[in-house]
């Protein structure tokens, strides 16, 4: 019995984790994309308004933008972990090439550093 390939450990199952990162992914672009659709009354914000309409309207949007960046940033991660899966290299960490603790892929399928490198990161 020593045939066995060594490539997957045994409790990742990398067609079970594609598909999860798949449907997040598609979820968080369908989010974006509602986000993005320009504002149907035009850029005049504020204009002819009492001054707190305006203030509310461009406060909220900037709050939107916000949201927008951080689901990006998630999409990417969810890319990068989706490449590394096609590649072979899930569950190694981009940074120091040390295997990623599985219960760390458990709770965030999209990692790809250790936890390690992922604290350096920020
Ligand atoms: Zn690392």
């Amino acid at each position: 019995m020593t045939s066995e390939s060594s490539s997957t450990p045994p409790e990742l199952d990398h067609l079970e984790i594609k598909s999860g990162l798949l449907d997040q992914r598609s979820e968080i672009l369908g989010r974006l994309s509602e986000m993005k659709k320009p504002p149907e009354r035009g850029s005049a914000i504020g204009f002819g308004k009492r001054i707190g309409d305006g203030t509310s309207e461009a406060v909220s949007r900037i709050t939107e933008v916000a949201l927008a960046n951080d689901l990006e940033v998630t999409v990417a991660r969810i890319e990068r972990a989706l490449e590394k899966i096609d590649q072979g290299s899930y569950g190694i960490c981009d940074v120091c090439d040390q295997p990623i603790a599985p219960g760390r892929l458990k709770v965030s399928p999209a990692s790809s550093l250790c936890i390690e490198c992922a604290r350096r990161q920020v």
